[in-house]
């Protein structure tokens, strides 16, 4: 399949990239470089500095390269700033999203993969997280991803578009080869945070909040490995062969580990101590997030294959190892 993949130098999309081009599909990347990285993608897939709000520009390229797919990673992912910047977050992550399907209609592409994210479920009253637990987002970043979901649905229904919506929960890891991996410019993600504490990169990691009602009292989170779930999002092509079709999933390992856990995982696989410090907790954090992901794995035949956390921090550890400040073109 010709495949754009919007947002394709972004930390996510780039590993579907080599993934798409791994299982023999022809990706093409679509970014605008404001996240995303140049180097994270191979010179021989065909590049696209565009927004994906441009309308008449992305249609152009639907139509030129007989674009049969589109995955979509292109969003505003900063939940605290999203609370601060409602606008801009509904402005991108809505409103530009609404600008690519009407490009998507406009060439007849009929075939669309969503990144959507457990903060959709806000703070579920029952763990794991099935793909029918209420949705009650309770930050701007995940109502902007539910409002997505429902505009698909609606897509769905009139039959102009099928789609594939997947709910991330905490997306980590880098390429098993060392080539591409995470690097956000700020970062706040754990795993990396940790890793660059323990080599020194920065000071102390701050574990924000101890007094969660979990065993060891920080937040439980369920880490899914980037090329786990690349490989969910190829896994759900044939299902999107009918019209009239919205599908979601969960994908997580459905393991809950604790921050204190992932910082022994770090210190093990990296064999340096990581330093650490008590802090108040983060706002708008929920205590515990995990998947049930009972329905990926028997409608996609999709298993995750890094479900010990040792294994997932390894890749981070390889990457970093490989690329200590990440892909060298932006200041954190
Ligand atoms: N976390 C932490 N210190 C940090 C960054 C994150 O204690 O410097 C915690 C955070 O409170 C959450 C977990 O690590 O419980 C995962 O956070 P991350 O930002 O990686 O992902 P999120 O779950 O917020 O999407």
């Amino acid at each position: 399949m010709n495949v754009l993949v919007v947002g394709g130098a972004g930390y996510i999309g780039s590993h579907c990239v080599k993934q798409l081009q791994a299982a023999g599909h022809r990706a093409l990347v679509l970014d605008n470089l404001v996240f995303g990285h140049r180097s994270a993608i191979s010179d021989d897939v065909t590049f696209y500095n565009e927004d994906l709000g441009n309308r008449s520009a992305v249609a152009k390229i639907l139509l030129e390269e007989k674009i049969d797919l589109v995955m979509h990673f292109a969003a505003f992912a900063y939940v605290g700033e999203s609370v601060t910047d409602p606008l801009k977050y509904y402005e991108n992550n809505v409103g530009n999203t609404i600008q690519l399907l009407l490009a998507m209609t406009d060439a007849g592409v009929k075939k669309f993969v969503f990144s959507s994210t457990c903060a959709t479920y806000g703070e579920p009253d029952e763990l794991p997280i099935v793909e029918d637990t209420p949705q009650s987002p309770i930050n701007p970043y995940g109502t902007t991803k539910l409002h997505v979901e429902h505009i698909l649905k609606d897509l769905a229904h009139t039959g102009e578009i099928s789609s594939a919506v997947f709910r991330y929960f905490n997306a980590s890891g880098a390429a098993e080869d060392g080539s591409i991996g995470e690097d956000h410019a700020p970062e706040t993600h754990l795993i990396p945070l940790a890793i660059a504490a323990a080599t020194g990169q920065r000071g102390a990691l701050k574990i924000f909040g101890t007094d969660y009602p979990t065993p060891d009292g920080t937040c439980l989170r369920d880490y899914i490995h980037v090329d786990d779930l690349a490989r969910a999002h190829i896994s759900v092509f044939d299902q999107l062969a009918e019209p009239n079709k919205f599908v979601d999933y969960n994908l997580g390992t459905g393991k809950p580990t604790s921050v204190r856990e992932i910082l022994d995982a770090v210190e093990k696989v990296s064999g340096l101590p990581v330093p650490a410090e008590e802090a108040a907790r983060r706002e708008g954090d929920p205590p515990s997030l995990y998947a049930d992901n009972t329905k990926a794995r028997t409608e996609l035949g999709w298993e995750p294959q890094y479900m010990d956390i040792e294994s997932n921090i390894a890749t981070a550890w390889k990457w970093h190892q490989s690329h200590p400040d990440g892909y060298g073109d932006t200041q954190d």
